[in-house]
């Protein structure tokens, strides 16, 4: 069956490749794949800067955002042919940690758990796939392909959960949230804010196009390059660029006790100078507090699904800006200036 594969730390190996059927096990499911969304992450590992075949293999199958149909499920599972599913993409450690022990593999504690499409476990992105149910959150069917978004949502659902643990340590009265970077996590993380009450606000580069016309589709306020319109007086900041000055940025102005949560994975160092004496002032002074955040477990992937499927279905389908058809699988993975979401489709939604 075609998959598209590659073959990590070699930039350019990606290939629509013919790899063998996949055979559940019993108390597994068989789904037949639809859809996978592209993000910097596939692009990164496309590009040979991260990324790891499963043990014994030299090609990885690609593809962590996904949405799938049951072709075959165990009794008993919950689940039923004709199910919509997204595949949950990390799988704990094998020792495992004590986080790993509890389903919180979102909170490894050794790194050695894997992940579909990225780390040691292939990815969904093949004609078929096989998961235990376990890891497979069936989603709302009047989603439909705006399903793909879950994983990307499931993200932003675990730093909103962490982010309201934190506020928590005191009195926790929010009222505006500034979002760092206006593609899909940064949109899901601004809706979000939104399903919050909060007066959202985001800062992308672009001035016009279909990122500005998203935000202000929820009602959010959009600005182009200027950070400190976006991110003064914010009480809570989610950085989702990864983009150095940003992420200082971010750190800098948030309102006292602000919440900045760096979601955003950066892809490589760039030095800027800083004063860290004064850094630590304002943080210590005013409780500031800076977290970083990744992958997301089963309950944000529920809670993420919750709040997809309360959201307008055609704002949804105006994140997808692009949709390419698996024979031009490689179109994909080239960004263009005004992509919010590119997925390859696989089969009929
Ligand atoms: C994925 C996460 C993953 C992270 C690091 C992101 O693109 O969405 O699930 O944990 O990359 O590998």
């Amino acid at each position: 069956m075609q998959a598209i594969t590659v073959r990590p730390s070699r930039p350019g190996s990606a290939a629509l490749s013919d790899i063998a059927e996949p055979a559940p096990s019993p108390g597994e499911a068989l789904v037949e794949t639809l859809a996978i969304g592209i993000c910097g992450t596939d692009r990164e590992i496309i590009a040979g800067n991260y990324g790891e075949a499963p043990p014994g293999a030299d090609r990885l199958v690609l593809g962590h955002e996904s949405l799938g149909r049951v072709l075959t499920a165990p009794a008993g599972s919950g689940l039923a042919a004709g199910d919509l599913v997204v595949g949950i993409v990390r799988r704990p450690d094998p020792v495992p940690c004590s986080n790993c022990a509890v389903g919180e593999w979102d909170m490894c504690r050794n790194g050695r758990y894997t992940e579909h499409g990225i780390k040691g476990l292939n990815g969904f992105g093949a004609r078929r796939f096989v998961a235990p149910p376990q890891f497979l959150v069936k989603i709302d069917p009047a989603l439909g392909e705006s399903g793909v978004l879950l994983e990307p949502a499931s993200i932003i659902a675990k730093a909103w959960e962490h982010i309201e643990r934190i506020g928590n340590r005191a009195h926790w009265a929010p009222r505006r949230l500034a979002v760092l970077g206006g593609g899909p996590v940064g949109l899901l993380a601004a809706w979000m804010g939104t399903e919050r009450g909060l007066d959202v606000h985001v800062l992308d580069r672009v001035i016009s196009g279909p990122k500005p016309d998203a935000v202000r589709a929820i009602g959010a306020t959009y600005h182009a390059g200027d950070v400190e319109g976006a991110c003064s007086d914010s009480d809570v900041i989610i950085e989702c660029t990864g983009a150095s000055q940003l992420v200082l940025d971010a750190m800098r102005w948030t309102a006292p006790n602000g919440i900045t949560c760096l979601a955003g994975l950066s892809s490589g160092g760039r030095a800027i100078p800083m004063n860290v004496g004064a850094l630590d002032r304002s943080m210590v002074l005013e409780n500031d507090v800076v977290f970083g955040s990744v992958n997301a477990n089963r309950r944000h992937y529920e809670a993420a699904s919750r709040s997809l499927a309360a959201a307008d279905r055609g704002w949804l389908q105006r994140l997808i800006t692009r949709r390419v058809p698996l024979a031009e699988w490689s179109d994909a993975l080239t960004p263009r200036s005004d992509d919010i979401k590119t997925v390859i489709e696989f089969s009929r939604v």
